[in-house]
Order: C-alpha cells, then structure tokens, then sequence
C-alpha cells in the first residue's frame, strides 16, 4: 500500500503547530529515536522532522510530497532556484504569521521603499525581497545574510534590512523603524508542482477532507441563544455563516424559542451585541472541535 510522506519543521516556530494540525486530523505516529522519521500508524502519512528551508528543495526533488513550511521561504526558494515555480500552495494555515518588512535606522530620512532606491538592503531572503522591490519599481543592493540581519545598519553593511517581522520588538531594540511591508506570510501546506500517482492522489484528498475539517472547525462557533419568536428571522441573519438554525420550545414561554445554529464565520463581540440588540438573550458560544459536510 502506497504512502505519503509530510515534512515540518524539526524545531522552531512552526513544529508543535503543525504537528498539532496533524494530530488534530487524526494522523498519530511512532516516534523514532533519531527522531527524523516518524512512522505514521493508523494513516499511511508519515512524517520528516527538517530544518524549514530544507523542505521546499525536499518538495520539488520528491523526497516527499507534502511540506508545511511559512510562504516566506517557499516562495524565497521557488524565485530562487526555479524561477518562482515549483511548488502548489495548497492551503494557507492558520499560525505562523508574519511580514517580511523593510525597515531602516530611526534617524534615517527614507520614508517609503522607493528612497532605498540604490541602498544596500541586509536579509536573508535575497530572491523575495528583490523581486518584490523590483515589483516596485525600486532597485537596491541586495546584502545576503544568514541571520542577525537587523545588526546589519549598525555595523555599516547596508542602509536598510528586509526582514521577518511579527511583533516589531526586535526592530525598536535595535533602533529601527518599520518603514514598509514587502509580503505578509503564514505557514502554508505546499506539494511540489506535477501530478502525484492515482494511489497517492486518493490519499492526500482524504488528508485535505480531513485537514479542511479542521480549519473550518478551528473557526466554528455552536451558538445557543433565546430569541423572541418573532425576531428569528433577522437574529438568523446576524449570525455570521451560519445556515438554518434549530427551533427549540421554552417550557412555559411561548414568545421566546431557544435558537441553535452552527456559525462557520469568526463570531466577534460586535455581533453578539447586534445579537442582543435584536433581542436576543442568554448567548452562549461554544467552539467546534470536529466537521465533517
Ligand atoms: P530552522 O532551524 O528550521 O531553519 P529558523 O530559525 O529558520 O529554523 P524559525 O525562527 O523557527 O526558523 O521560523 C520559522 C518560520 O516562522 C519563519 O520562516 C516564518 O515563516 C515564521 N515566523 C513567524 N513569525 C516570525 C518572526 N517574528 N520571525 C521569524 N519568523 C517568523
Ligand atoms: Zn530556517
């Protein structure tokens, strides 16, 4: 019987989450010693434990057919050795966020990317960062560095770094000042671009029902509410995603029913105060831990 083989990231910021993704689509693995294969055990899916920039080259060679790995180098590796192909994106996740983003000494007078025009530019994503400059219009020096970028100014290496960025912390420790953003990247899963064998085909649909299960769980909301009977219409509408609701009885009410419904949108705080505001009354919002349409 055929298997497929997903690569994640050995350790660093996307492991638990994608080993926690994989979990939650009831994948379960025999944990190896050296502990870079695990053996997948009710689910022919088994899984490679690398260093991230590792996994799209792994992708496109075929050493595996899936890889969870952050946009940011998937798209770093496809520009750089294939021309920006290579890999199909097959669904963006939910963790792993962050921007690539230009950033230059605060007492620095640049105040979009188009002043770095002819600057140096420290990062370690050379192919992304100078097509996206090129994209706008802007050609700069590209000063390639495996890590510390942000010291680059500093030290007299570049004028400006284009680096990864989530909470903007290390930028201010180091005197910098956000000045744009290049792309916006979450962890995604990727497969390497050509067809996969009919066997292999088959089992990655069952893993993306599975995975696409999750993803809309993890946003899915049960909601309970008391409504008055006749305000079901447009409380029903207020509901983000959500299809036809359950009518249940009040036992001694009949102005009020209790009304069910499954929202498949994020339910924020705004619409349980519309909720409210309609009428509504005793909300109550309980996540979704499994779907299946
Ligand atoms: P490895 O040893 O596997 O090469 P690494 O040090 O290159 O690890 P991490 O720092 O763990 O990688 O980051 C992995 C990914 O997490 C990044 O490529 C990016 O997609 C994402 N990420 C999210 N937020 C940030 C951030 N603030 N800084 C860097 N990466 C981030
Ligand atoms: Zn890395």
């Amino acid at each position: 019987m055929s298997r497929i083989r997903v690569a994640i990231q050995k350790s660093g910021r996307l492991s638990e989450k994608s080993l926690a993704l994989l979990q939650n689509c009831g994948l379960q693995f025999a944990r190896s010693k050296d502990k870079l294969f695990w053996y997948g055990q009710d689910f022919p899916v088994d899984l490679l434990l690398v260093r991230d920039d590792d996994i799209p080259r792994m992708l496109m060679d075929g050493v595996c057919e899936l890889g969870i790995v952050g946009e940011n180098i998937a798209r770093e590796v496809m520009l750089d050795r294939n021309g920006g192909t290579g890999l199909d994106l097959l669904r963006k996740l939910r963790f792993g966020g962050c921007r690539l983003s230009l950033a230059v000494p605060e007492d620095s007078t640049a105040q979009a990317a188009k002043d770095l025009d002819g600057a140096r530019i420290a990062t370690s994503y050379p192919a992304l960062t100078a097509h996206l400059l090129k994209e706008k219009g802007v050609t700069a020096r590209i000063v390639e560095l495996a890590g510390s970028v942000e010291i680059a100014p500093g030290l007299g290496t570049a004028e400006a770094i284009a680096d990864l960025v989530s909470t903007g912390t290390t930028l201010r420790a180091n005197h910098l000042r956000e000045l744009e953003v290049l792309f916006e990247s979450t962890a995604a899963l990727y497969c390497g671009a050509g067809e996969l064998p009919d066997d292999k085909q088959a089992l990655l649909s069952r893993l993306l029902m599975r995975l696409d299960g999750v993803l809309h769980a993890a946003e899915s909301k049960y909601v309970m509410l008391h409504a008055p009977r006749d305000a079901v219409q447009k409380i029903t509408e207020l509901l983000p995603g959500a299809e036809q609701p359950t009518l249940l009885t009040l036992e001694g009410n009949s102005e009020r029913v209790a009304l069910h419904a499954v929202c498949r949108e994020t339910l924020f705080w705004e619409h349980l105060e519309a909720l409210k505001a309609a009428g509504a009354s005793a909300i109550l919002v309980m996540p979704v831990e499994k779907m299946l349409a």
